[in-house]
């Protein structure tokens, strides 16, 4: 059994747990506290607004603690405005959890109007549906240790860094699972070792 918790402090977070319960030999638990963080084996930080969620991860004094989680290795998932938290540099703003080596926009593929889906493939998962709502896109990789799984209109919409996976699109308002099951496996990877 692998425990992962998805980061409740706002936004997609119902959505990303019940994912979870679709997979075998899998607990998804929402995490609010440092207690909570210390007792599992990797982290969604769910879509939403980033600055909200920045802002709350101050408030509920969890942002050193996962800095210092993701440094040791724990297996961290960004979705959207998720992605946005895990981003080292961000356009015309400062960055928040500021772990991953990409430059990311906010709401670079439009308004709330220009939302849309598509079907692409992901490196390493294969062909789904990607659901972009505000979404970011990352402008560039900045580390050759990061390696870029998707792009959309030409833009970098997955990327992983080691421990660090980034989506600018939400898997949790699909019915896919393939994600989950991705992320779920980095888990399991690490689990026990940090
Ligand atoms: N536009 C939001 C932000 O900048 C992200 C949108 C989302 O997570 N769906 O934080």
């Amino acid at each position: 059994m692998v425990k992962i918790g998805v980061l409740s402090l706002q936004g997609s977070v119902e959505e990303h747990l019940a994912m979870l319960k679709r997979l075998p030999e899998v607990e998804g638990l929402p995490v609010k506290n440092k207690q909570a963080l210390e007792t599992v084996d990797g982290i969604i930080l769910p879509g939403g607004e980033s600055t909200a969620i920045g802002k709350l991860l101050q408030i509920f004094s969890l942002k050193e603690p996962l800095q210092k989680r993701i440094a040791e290795g724990m297996p961290v998932w960004g979705t959207c405005a998720g992605m946005i938290l895990l981003a080292k540099h961000i356009v015309g703003e400062e960055a928040c959890l500021g772990t991953m080596d990409i430059t990311v926009r906010r709401n670079s593929f439009g308004r709330q109007i220009d939302s849309f889906s598509v079907t692409a493939p992901v490196e390493g998962i294969g062909i789904i549906p990607l659901v972009f709502i505000r979404a970011p896109w990352a402008e560039s990789a900045d580390s050759p240790e990061v390696q870029v799984l998707c792009k959309v209109k030409g833009h970098i919409v997955a990327a992983r860094q080691r421990n660090m996976l980034a989506t600018a699109y939400h898997p949790e308002l699909t019915e896919n699972t393939a994600m989950h099951r991705y992320f779920a496996a980095m888990c399991r990877q690490t689990q026990g070792a940090i």
